[in-house]
């Protein structure tokens, strides 16, 4: 079940085209931003990774359905889809944040009150769906676990990678890091 590199490379640029959910970039600008974002806050191979591939479970969802408009009237768990594609190629430290990065938004929502009112319309449409706001038992409960921290930084640059037509670096810039962090 697990993709090789070529594969993800492949789906990122033959899918990555669609829409990234409700706001005005598509798939592969919005993970090419995200990871350029982590690039420059010096983060390591693996959370840059994770950051590229943070919303893979998208793309992999539309290659399924064979559609090429998101639904956003329903949560598709897009942060568990990718997980057992992912597996046999990459370690937990990749992992482990894209697993998380949906509840990062839901702790982040709870510890940081400017955090839910600078969120894009689309981003607290999607909060809802997805569970709401922690409380401080399910807040706790988080960020106890490995890579919860780097999964709170990735939502931060997630978050901020929705700028239209930001020149950023493109996938080939990534290569070097994918082959370093894969198995
Ligand atoms: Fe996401
Ligand atoms: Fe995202």
């Amino acid at each position: 079940m697990s993709l090789t590199l070529q594969e993800v490379h492949d789906l990122l640029l033959r899918r990555g085209q669609t829409q990234y959910g409700l706001e005005a970039i598509n798939q592969l600008e919005h993970a090419l931003q995200c990871a350029n974002l982590a690039e420059l806050a010096g983060e390591t191979s693996e959370t840059i990774v994770a950051c590229l591939l943070h919303d893979l479970g998208h793309l992999l969802a539309a290659e399924r359905e064979g559609t090429v408009e998101h639904d956003t009237t329903e949560d598709d768990l897009h942060q568990f889809i990718a997980l057992p594609f992912l597996r046999g190629l990459f370690p937990e430290a990749v992992l482990e944040p894209i697993r998380m990065h949906v509840d990062a938004k839901r702790y982040l929502c709870l510890i940081d009150p400017s955090y839910w009112n600078d969120l894009s319309i689309a981003s607290k449409h999607s909060l809802e769906q997805q569970g709401g706001v922690f409380d401080e038992a399910q807040a706790n409960a988080f960020i106890a676990q490995s890579f919860a921290e780097e999964a709170v930084r990735l939502r931060r640059y997630d978050d901020l990678a929705k700028v239209k037509d930001k020149p950023v670096p493109g996938l080939e810039h990534y290569q070097a890091r994918l082959a370093e962090v894969a198995y």
